[in-house]
C-alpha cells in the first residue's frame, strides 16, 4: 500500500521503496499510455496488486501503475463458464461478479484480499491434490508489453504463450485483462479438528486422496495438529453457515486477537510460546460447517507475520516436513506460528512450484517482529534438499542460477522476457535476482 509522503510497503513489511511516479489508469489505453511515457522517459514501470507478496518482486521505484481503479468484468461466456476480468480486481470482488452467472472460482487460497493479477503472477494456490494453483484457472491474457502495444493471448492468438504468461511473475508485461475458467458455484463442507500430529501424519496420504482439499497446521513445540478437510457439494446443498458472531468471534477474537496478544507475549518471554502454541490448538479449529465456496476457502489473517514456502514432490512432503520437525525440535528457537501443510496438482505453467510434478507445499511463518532469518535458512536447506522450489512471492534467498535447475522451462521462460523486454522496462531488484539481468 503507499502511504502519505508517497511509500510503498507490502503486508509484511518486508519491502518498501519511494516511487519516483505513482499512476492510477482507469483503461488499458491509459496502461498504454503510461507505459509509453515511461518507455520514453527512460524509466520502469511495475504495476502493482494488494502488496501481498512478501518478497520485493512487486517493488516498483520508477513508475508504481496501482491498478485500483482498473477492477470489474469486462465480459462473461456463460455456456463455456468463463469470465474475463480487468487485472486489478481483487479476489475477494470476484465472487459478487460471478453470482448472476451462477459460477465460482474452483479453488482459492487462504484469504481473498490479492488481486488476480498478483495471485497469478507469484502462483497463488489453496490446496487440493486435484487442484491447481489460481494460475491454472488462466485461459486467455491481455498484456501491454514493454514498447506499449497489446499482447492478446488465447485459444486462438498467441496460444504457445499462455503457460508463460499466466504465470509471469510481472516480468512480462502489465496484466490488462485476465480470462478464468470457472465451475458452476458450489458449497464446501467444512471440518476443522485438532488432532494428534501423529496420526495426522500416519494417513496423510489417504487423507489428501479421499478429500476434495486437505491442508494441516502443526504447532511447533507441540504434538498436535489441526487438520481442514474441505468437501465439495452442489450448490442446492443445505447450507449451515457459521452464525456471524461464532465466526467473529473464532477468526476475530480467537484467530487474530488472542493471537496478536500470545505473539506479544511469546516474543517478550519466549519460554511461554509452547504453553501458548497447546492452548492454540485447543482454541483454534474445532468446527463444522457448510458454506459458498468462496467463503470456507477464504479466512482472516489480521495478525501480521512473514512467511516463506517451498514446494516439494508430493512423496517428499513427509521426509521434508519430518526433517523440519527434528530442526525445531533440536533447536531453542520458540516458534509461535504454524507450519502450514497443503497440497496441488501438477501443472503445465513453465514457473509453476508444480511444473509437471503432483506437490506438497510446506510453509513457515513467524510474527512479523521477530527476525525469521534463522528458522526460515534452516528450513529453505531442508526444503533444497527435497527438491523445493519457492513460492514467487514468498521470502526465500534463490538466485537465477539456483532457480535454473529447478525449474525445466526457465531457460524458455527469460527468452521470452527478453523478447518482450529488451530493456528490463519491468525489471527491479527482486526479478534480476531471480531471473538474471
Ligand atoms: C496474509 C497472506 C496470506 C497469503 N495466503 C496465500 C495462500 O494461501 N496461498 C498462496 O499461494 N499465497 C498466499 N499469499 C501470497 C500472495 O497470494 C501472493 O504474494 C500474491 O502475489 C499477492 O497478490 P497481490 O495482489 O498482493 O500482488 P503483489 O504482491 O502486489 O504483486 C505480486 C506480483 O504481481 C505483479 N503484478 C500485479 N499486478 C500485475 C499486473 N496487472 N500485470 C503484471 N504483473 C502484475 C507485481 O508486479 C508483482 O510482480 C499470502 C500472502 C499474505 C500476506
Amino acid at each position: 500500500m503507499t502511504r502519505p509522503g508517497g511509500v510503498w510497503e507490502n503486508w509484511g513489511r518486508t519491502a518498501k521503496v519511494r516511487p519516483q511516479r505513482v499512476e492510477f489508469p482507469r483503461s488499458t489505453e491509459a496502461v498504454q499510455r503510461s507505459v509509453k511515457a515511461a518507455a520514453s522517459r527512460g524509466m520502469r514501470v511495475k504495476a502493482v496488486g494488494a502488496g501481498h507478496s512478501f518478497t520485493g518482486i512487486a517493488v516498483a521505484p520508477g513508475v508504481l501503475l496501482d491498478l485500483t481503479d482498473l477492477t470489474g468484468l469486462v465480459r462473461a461466456d456463460r455456456a463455456r463458464g468463463r469470465v474475463t476480468l480487468r487485472a486489478g480486481t481483487r479476489l475477494h470482488q470476484i465472487p459478487k461478479l460471478l453470482a448472476p452467472y451462477g459460477l465460482a472460482m474452483p479453488n482459492l487460497g487462504d484469504i481473498d484480499r490479492q488481486s488476480i493479477s498478483g495471485a497469478i503472477s507469484t502462483g497463488t494456490h489453496g490446496t487440493g491434490a486435484a487442484f491447481g494453483g489460481i494460475a491454472t484457472q488462466v485461459t486467455a491474457a491481455t498484456l501491454v508489453t514493454a514498447d506499449g502495444d497489446l499482447l492478446v493471448v488465447d485459444e486462438d492468438e498467441n496460444a504457445e504463450l499462455l503457460p508463460a504468461v499466466a504465470l509471469g511473475l510481472g516480468a512480462l508485461g502489465i496484466l490488462v485483462e485476465i480470462t478464468l475458467q470457472c465451475v458452476p458455484a458450489f458449497l464446501l463442507e467444512a471440518v476443522e479438528r485438532p488432532e494428534p500430529l501423529q496420526d495426522v501424519l500416519d494417513s496423510l496420504d489417504a487423507r489428501v486422496s479421499a478429500s476434495d482439499h486437505f491442508e494441516f497446521y502443526w504447532f511447533p513445540h507441540t504434538d498436535k495438529a489441526m487438520t481442514k478437510t474441505n468437501t465439495r457439494l452442489p450448490e442446492s446443498a443445505v447450507r449451515h453457515p457459521l452464525k456471524p458472531f461464532g465466526k467473529w468471534m473464532d477468526d476475530v477474537v480467537v484467530g487474530s486477537g488472542a493471537h496478536q496478544v500470545a505473539c506479544s507475549v511469546g516474543r517478550a518471554v519466549p519460554s511461554t510460546v509452547p504453553a501458548i502454541n497447546r492452548t492454540s490448538v485447543r482454541l483454534w479449529g474445532n468446527r463444522e460447517f457448510t458454506d459458498e465456496s468462496h467463503r470456507v476457502f477464504a479466512t482472516e489473517r489480521s495478525v501480521r507475520f512473514r512467511e516463506m514456502e517451498y514446494a516439494v514432490p508430493a512423496e517428499n512432503v513427509r521426509p521434508a516436513f519430518d526433517a523440519l520437525r527434528s530442526t525445531v525440535q533440536d533447536s531453542a528457537w520458540r516458534i509461535g506460528f504454524p507450519v502450514e501443510v497443503r497440497f496441488a496438482q501438477q501443472d503445465d505453467l513453465w514457473m509453476s512450484t508444480a511444473h509437471g510434478r503432483a506437490s506438497g507445499y510446506i510453509a513457515v511463518h513467524r510474527y512479523w517482529r521477530e527476525d525469521p532469518a534463522e528458522y526460515f535458512d534452516a528450513v529453505e536447506q531442508i526444503m533444497l534438499g527435497f527438491g523445493g522450489r519457492p513460492h514467487w512471492g514468498k521470502m526465500h534467498s534463490l538466485d537465477a542460477a539456483t532457480v535454473r535447475d529447478r525449474y525445466p522451462r526457465f531457460d524458455d521462460f527469460v527468452a521470452l522476457r527478453d523478447r518482450l523486454d529488451p530493456q528490463r522496462m519491468f525489471q527491479n531488484a527482486y526479478l534480476e535476482r531471480v531471473l538474471g539481468e
